[in-house]
């Protein structure tokens, strides 16, 4: 190896350059060190989950129709909050499912209106 200090090649066992004097060791711990923090850091990083099965669940449901998607996307985006994964299906199901709940509620107050003045006969 070379020398920090003044650039001499130094023997790998000796603890100071012979040229100038300056500790050569050191410099090579404080280097192995700085590799071994650089080569953990990847392990750090915080592993991305996938979206939880509840909010799935509550998306089908809620395509299909019905309050089973909307108690689904419910639990869903609740589990999403709680485990930090992501939430967009389950939102997509509860949005999905208040859809549904306007159509069917149009469709009841339509219905409930036309029958009405049957309902006097
Ligand atoms: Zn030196």
């Amino acid at each position: 190896m070379f020398c920090k200090n003044c650039g001499q090649q130094v023997e790998d066992n000796v603890e100071s350059c012979p040229n100038c004097g300056a500790k050569v060791k050191e410099d090579t711990f404080a280097q192995n060190t700085q590799t071994y923090t650089n080569q953990n850091q990847p392990m750090q990083q915080p592993v991305q989950k996938g979206t939880n099965g509840f909010a799935i669940a509550g998306f089908i449901f809620a395509l299909l129709g019905g309050l089973l998607g909307l108690i689904f996307s419910i639990i869903g985006l609740v589990q999403a909050k709680k485990e930090n994964s992501p939430k967009g299906l389950a939102i997509a199901g509860l949005v999905i499912s208040c859809i549904w709940i306007v159509i069917y509620i149009f469709y009841f107050a339509l219905f409930s209106a036309l029958l009405d003045p049957l309902s006097n006969y």
